[in-house]
């Protein structure tokens, strides 16, 4: 293609999207702390972080990762099974092992490679997918790359997936893939039916708990400890870019479970390992969610402190239940529009749209940590009504809208 036509393909393709409302683009960011940061120049109240326990910029995280990288250096310089397997990963995989409770844990790079990793390769030809409908893209792209059928089931209905089941009784291995706390809506999955139906037709269970490390059940293990059923669910998958304030992710399962990976899964064989200053503030943070549980408190009580307000002022909160709280306006213009009217006061929460979420659903995802102040959330309660209010004296007053 010479370089006019594919500037002409580029041009269409970002035409189409705005025609749609569906065009994004990178906000210019800085000075973030737990719940401020400034937006091209001007400070905002910070709603939009998965920073949910607010320990991104945690003392400890910052020595752990300083004195790493002065001990170390700034990178690993070679994939895992090369020459940048460093002793930090041995003492994180431990740690984190234990942690959740399980046999042995992987480090990957992030979650997006964990899941298509992992996902690909323990699925094969002649195996079955079954897959709740909202989960998050890597799982998607996980399926995708796998050579097993895929089927996707209803969000969070156990009765569809048990009528999937019904019809997968020939397949070598079922593998049922869900999320603990869905990253979007903020809903639990039902645990306890999911591992009730994974031993009754005998399937493989893999939880991606990457929005409820950190914050939900009564050590922070995620919502596979909040349900109860953490002895029954063969693969668990976390994040460390979320909650646990650092970045990559991991896998925790058998001693052969992670022998296979280390053996058969792409993402962690074909890429560089982790720099040594991340691997050490992941550590740091794991000591940080055993020792600070007032953490977690706080961020699910001021998420549903932000939630029954913002439903007693009329908007559509879905079914949240935890520290993700989706304000649903459903078409894609409505969700830029609440947004931008929401920056002008002062508030940045990003608008999520199609294929992020299905059409007609676009919302704005809050999310609440640890650190915000009741001030801060009144604030963006008032901030909420206002724009509200704005947006409908535009309409009334028939001014155009971005
Ligand atoms: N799983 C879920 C449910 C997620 O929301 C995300 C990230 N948003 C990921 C996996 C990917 O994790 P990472 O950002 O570490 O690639």
């Amino acid at each position: 293609m010479t370089q006019k036509r594919l500037a002409e393909f580029f041009d269409a393709e970002l035409e189409m999207l705005a025609n749609k409302n569906l065009v994004r683009t990178l906000p210019c960011l800085s000075d973030q702390t737990a719940t401020t940061i400034t937006l091209n120049g001007r400070p905002c109240l910070l709603l939009c972080s998965n920073n949910y326990l607010g320990i991104a910029d945690h003392p400890r995280l910052r020595k752990a990762a300083a004195a790493a990288a002065i001990k170390y250096g700034c990178s690993a310089s070679a994939s895992r099974l090369v020459s940048g397997n460093m002793g930090l990963y041995n003492e994180l995989e431990s740690a984190l092992a234990e942690f959740v409770g399980k046999e042995d844990a992987v480090v990957f790079p992030s979650g997006y490679a964990a899941n298509t990793g992992v996902i690909q390769s323990i699925a094969q030809a002649g195996d079955v997918i079954l897959s709740d409908e909202l989960n998050h893209a890597s799982i998607v792209d996980g399926c995708r790359l796998s050579k097993a059928d895929r089927r996707v089931f209803r969000h969070n209905d156990s009765n569809d997936l048990d009528r999937n089941l019904k019809k997968c009784s020939l397949y070598r291995m079922r593998l049922i893939v869900v999320e603990g706390l869905y990253s979007l809506d903020g809903d639990i999955a039902p645990l306890a039916e999911i591992v009730e139906l994974a031993e009754r037709y005998d399937c493989t269970l893999m939880v991606d708990e990457a929005h409820a490390i950190g914050v939900l059940g009564e050590n922070g293990t995620g919502a596979c400890e909040l349900c109860k059923v953490a002895n029954h669910v063969d693969i668990v998958m976390g994040t460390f870019g979320k909650a646990l304030g650092s970045y990559g992710a991991f896998v925790a399962g058998s001693e052969q479970l992670k022998r296979f990976l280390v053996n058969k899964t792409r993402p962690l064989i074909y890429t560089t390992a982790l720099p040594p200053a991340v691997l050490a503030a992941s550590r740091a943070a794991i000591e940080i969610v055993r020792e600070e549980p007032w953490r977690r408190r706080e961020t699910l009580t001021k998420a549903a402190y932000l939630r029954q307000g913002l439903s007693e002022i009329g908007f559509d909160v879905g079914v949240s239940a935890a520290q993700i709280v989706p304000v649903i306006v459903g078409a894609a213009e409505q969700a830029l529009q609440l947004a931008q009217a929401l920056l002008d006061l002062g508030v940045f929460v990003q608008p999520i749209r199609p294929p992020t979420v299905p059409p007609g659903t676009s919302r704005l995802r809050v999310t609440v940590n640890a650190e915000h102040s009741y001030e801060q959330l009144n604030t963006a309660l008032d901030a909420f009504g206002n724009a509200r209010e704005r947006l409908r004296n535009n309409v009334q007053a028939g001014v155009e809208q971005p």
